[in-house]
């Protein structure tokens, strides 16, 4: 394809959003504040081990854990919850084989979103039960509305009105994750 037609292509997903919430510059600002949170707290830690929950985590946990100096390792694991629609379904599947080895260990886990709170539940449960000394939550949004659990996250850089938002790891159908902001998107876009 030649470039002309690449940047139309390029063009099309942002022509799907009908407004950004949260721009890029606001999100890189935001990181900086709260990796400095991140470091000054686990900094007498030696063990810190950051799982972060794919693949929705994935570009805020790039971006956040770069600005973070600590000698932390990383982990991922795959869970679904939303199975390719806009609502959770409450059910959190764990997708992988073989878990993280987190005995022993601090653990800071990080997610894209704070919705029902039953993602963070589930894997902070998960992690507890296989032996962390302590998981602590770090999420880059947290939708502001009563949740069936009692969890919230101990950093959370945006708070957001409980509506369906892509962008910065956040997918729709598996698309919009490379949208370098947080959006909304056109209703028509939405099956
Ligand atoms: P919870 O278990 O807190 O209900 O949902 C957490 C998961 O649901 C997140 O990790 C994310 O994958 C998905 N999710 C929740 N709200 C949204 C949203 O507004 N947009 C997208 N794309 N995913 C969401
Ligand atoms: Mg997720």
């Amino acid at each position: 394809m030649d470039f002309a037609g690449w940047l139309l292509l390029a063009d099309l997903m942002h022509e799907d959003v009908e407004r950004v919430l949260i721009t890029e510059e606001v999100i890189e600002k935001r990181l900086g504040v709260i990796a400095k949170k991140i470091q000054r707290d686990f900094a007498s830690e030696e063990q810190l081990q950051v799982v972060g929950i794919l693949k929705g985590a994935l570009v805020f946990m790039a971006d956040l854990l770069r600005r973070v100096p600590l000698r932390l390792e990383i982990e991922c694991l795959n869970v679904a919850s939303y199975h390719g629609g806009i609502e959770s379904t409450g059910r959190v599947d764990f997708l992988d084989q073989k878990l993280p080895e987190v005995k022993g260990r601090c653990v800071l886990l990080i997610d894209d979103i704070l919705d029902t709170g039953q993602t963070l539940e589930a894997v902070s449960r998960r992690l507890i039960k296989m032996g962390a000394r302590e998981v602590k939550t770090c999420v880059l949004l947290t939708k502001d509305k009563p949740r069936a659990t009692e969890v919230e996250a101990d950093y959370s850089a945006f708070k957001i009105e409980a509506e369906f938002v892509v962008g910065y790891g956040l997918d729709y159908g598996g698309r919009y994750r490379n949208l370098p902001y947080v959006g909304v998107l056109k209703p028509n876009v939405i099956k």
